[in-house]
């Protein structure tokens, strides 16, 4: 269930949370000898409704992730009314990737932060509009090659990225992972200082990667103190999921 309708506390209080958020990010990009333009900060709106996307975007947030593509879709598409030319946002795909839902995701979104699969990052090329650019891709590593988890693991993460990079309709940006659940935050620090040491090791092959897609509400800190270009923060802005 999609939390709302919102109310003007409501827009108050994630206005609060907004520029909470953006104050932590830039102090953290300044303590790490980084702009904080270094960063982007991508609004996780998943189980929340279109009013409270429409308050962020009304606050000068414009990258939206989503984890659910049928979820998705009619948030797109309401934000697209609602704001002339879409008001140049940019909708993030952050969830589990499903062959079957590659073409809309290539129809709808301008990222998708997810791919572990050669065959998937295919058909996200494949079926990328013609009249659209290259649609921006990050590949998900499984640093701590966790079970069950998606993600490539570390090891293989190369000749998927050179293979997804001479792709024609996609543009791979970076490096995306999620941390297993209830690491310190030292511990953190060192999960995403893995990741930032392998997108090197990518850029010193000849990749020219320019995005590490790491950090949540719990600990976006440490993911930029360790390099992040772009933190994934939901709760910490929106509040609870239903
Ligand atoms: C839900 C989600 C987030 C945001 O999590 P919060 O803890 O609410 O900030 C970030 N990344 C991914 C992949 C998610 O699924």
């Amino acid at each position: 269930m999609l939390i709302g309708p919102q109310n003007s506390a409501f827009a108050a209080q994630l206005a609060q949370r907004l520029a909470e958020v953006r104050a932590t990010l830039a102090a953290a990009a300044t303590a790490a000898g980084r702009s904080e333009h270094s960063v982007t900060l991508l609004a996780v709106s998943k189980g929340h409704g279109v009013e409270a996307l429409r308050t962020a975007a009304g606050l000068g947030v414009r990258d939206f992730g989503e984890s659910y593509l049928q979820e998705a879709l009619p948030k797109i598409a309401a934000l697209a009314a609602a704001l002339p030319g879409a008001g140049g946002l940019n909708w993030h795909f952050i969830g589990r990737l499903q062959a079957n839902k590659t073409r809309e995701l290539a129809q709808h979104f301008q990222w998708v932060h997810s791919v572990d699969r050669l065959a998937l990052a295919e058909r996200l090329s494949a079926r990328r509009p013609a009249v659209l650019p290259p649609l921006n891709v990050c590949l998900q590593v499984n640093v701590a090659g966790e079970p069950r988890k998606a993600g490539i693991p570390p090891g293989e993460a190369a000749a998927l990225a050179h293979a997804t990079h001479a792709l024609p309709r996609l543009k791979l940006r970076g490096l995306m992972c999620i941390p297993p659940a209830g690491l310190t935050a030292s511990e953190a620090r060192h999960h995403y200082g893995q990741l930032h040491q392998l997108l090197l090791d990518l850029n010193r092959q000849g990749l020219a990667l320019d995005t590490l897609s790491m950090g949540m509400s719990g600990d976006f800190p440490a993911a930029i103190a360790a390099g992040a270009t772009l933190v994934r923060v939901g709760t910490a802005i929106f509040g609870e999921r239903a």
